[in-house]
């Protein structure tokens, strides 16, 4: 157990000593053993078992897996663009709340899976504002 001097930094090795009893230092501050003798700190690990994976991560991960092209149910953008709004809610709350929420992971692959859907869709999209664009043009006298 060390304690460092409040005055001039110096460490004191208080093992052994009682809490609260004195200790004066060379350059003449006298201190307290501190009550709270920590030996380890707990350190607490990225995902640790019994976090809470927020509702709107795992919601957000369906929605953007049915908003892709590819899904058999597919919503489209319908589900792509909650679904990214979700996804960064979830993030904010886990990011807010460590101590209680895990799953970041998670919540970053739904919202790369959303900006994924919703990107196909907006070039879907222009892809078919263009071909009405050209047939438009075309079919002019
Ligand atoms: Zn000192």
């Amino acid at each position: 157990m060390k304690v460092s001097c409040p005055n001039c930094g110096r460490i004191h090795d208080v093992t052994g000593l009682a809490p609260h009893s004195h200790v004066t230092c060379v350059c003449g501050q006298v201190f307290r053993v501190p009550a709270m003798i920590q030996t380890a700190r707990p350190t607490p690990s990225v995902d640790r078992p019994g976090l809470k994976t927020p509702s709107e991560a795992v919601w957000s991960l369906v929605l953007g897996i049915v908003g892709l092209p590819v899904s058999p149910i597919c919503l489209g953008p319908l589900a792509s663009i909650p679904g990214l709004i979700l996804g960064y809610n979830a993030r904010a709350k886990i990011d807010a709340d460590p101590e209680t929420f895990g799953g970041r992971g998670l919540a970053n692959g739904a919202i790369v899976l959303n900006w994924v859907a919703n990107v196909i869709w907006g070039l879907l999209l222009l892809a078919g504002l263009l071909f009405l664009a050209v047939g438009a043009v075309a079919s002019q006298p």
